[in-house]
């Protein structure tokens, strides 16, 4: 069994029902057991284009059988389910789901990088995902979610 970790956003809609409903498919999902989630958070949109609607972003710890890449797959296929259509990059959207961290895995292909790029200096990211990870450190890196928070510019 693996531990991922996945994070969530939402800037269009209904963004807590996209959100739970993300939760429910990936629960129902053949290989993914034991879904837990953060709270979600509202966060003003970073970058992208001008005047875009506030995020409600949450983070979910799931133990799954499933390899990274089939993982993104699924991620992708709820993001599809649920309604979103992809038009420019960092635009507004319906949902997204990025895979933040698998096992102690690095990976980078193509289509997938893990741990995610951006994860360790997004404040949205790391503050739901702190109330999952537990002491799990970022792999490359080698420091926790709340050593990463406070590495932050802006930190108390
Ligand atoms: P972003 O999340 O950066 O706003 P998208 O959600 O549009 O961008 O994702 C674009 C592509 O990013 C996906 O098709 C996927 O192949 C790739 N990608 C690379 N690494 C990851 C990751 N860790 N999690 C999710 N997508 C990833
Ligand atoms: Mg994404």
């Amino acid at each position: 069994m693996h531990v991922a970790f996945i994070g969530m956003g939402a800037n269009l809609g209904h963004r807590e029902a996209t959100i739970r409903a993300a939760l429910d498919r990936l629960r129902q999902a053949p290989g993914v057991a034991a879904v837990t989630s953060s709270s979600l958070h509202e966060t003003a949109a970073v970058g992208g284009p001008a005047g875009q609607p506030p995020y409600l972003n949450g983070a979910a710890r799931i133990e799954t059988t499933l390899e990274p890449e089939p993982l993104l797959d699924l991620l992708l296929n709820i993001e599809r389910m649920l309604g979103r259509v992809r038009r420019e990059k960092w635009g507004p959207r319906i949902i997204d789901l990025d895979l933040l961290l698998f096992d102690d895995r690095v990976i980078d292909t193509p289509r997938l990088t893990v741990p995610h790029p951006r994860l360790h200096e997004r404040r949205f990211v790391l503050e739901p995902l702190a109330e999952v990870a537990g002491e799990v450190r970022h792999p490359v890196l080698n420091q926790t979610i709340p050593e990463l928070l406070a590495r932050l510019p802006g930190a108390g």
